[in-house]
């Protein structure tokens, strides 16, 4: 079940005026944005990480930025982004896995881009964020069952 607790009616990427302050390293991905992103050409060894605490895959950094982040701090793989990209302006406050998975969304702090462009579809990001939740749910259970090398060999 997807939640978005505060609802935003219109929204455009204005990444230039905010540093592109979404684009962090660590940005959680699934296997099949891991399939998807490999499938661009990156070697997996370059740009995924193993988050040992939480048992997640994330993208790895550069310079405290998203390894994907271009030199204009354009998202260099835009049209294969990772499912969570997908959901902003929102970010996952709250995210659990039980019989029904549950995903709390809430619009990012501070981003000049609320109230400009088009308005937001949010059907397609409510479907995003239940992918997201299917897909890591499975994810996560691979992951106990065979280990992350396991999951990483089947990529
Ligand atoms: S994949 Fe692209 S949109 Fe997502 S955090 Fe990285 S640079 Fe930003």
């Amino acid at each position: 079940m997807i939640h978005i607790l505060e609802n935003i009616d219109k929204w455009k990427c204005e990444y230039k005026k905010c540093g592109a302050k979404c684009c962090t390293e660590g940005i959680q991905l699934t296997f099949e944005d891991i399939k998807r992103i490999k499938g661009l050409g990156y070697p997996i060894e370059d740009f995924l990480d193993f988050d040992e605490t939480n048992h997640v895959f994330r993208i790895k950094g550069k310079d405290g930025k998203c390894f994907f982040i271009g030199k204009k701090l354009e998202c260099t793989i835009r049209e294969n982004e990772p499912l969570i990209c997908r959901l902003l302006p929102f970010r996952i406050v709250e995210v659990s896995y039980s019989d029904e998975p549950l995903m709390r969304l809430k619009p990012v702090v501070d981003c000049p881009g609320v109230g400009q462009g088009k308005k937001l579809d949010k059907k397609k990001i409510e479907a995003d964020a239940s992918k997201f939740l299917h897909e890591n749910q499975k994810l996560i259970r691979d992951i106990k069952k065979k280990g992350k090398k396991g999951v990483i060999e089947e990529i």
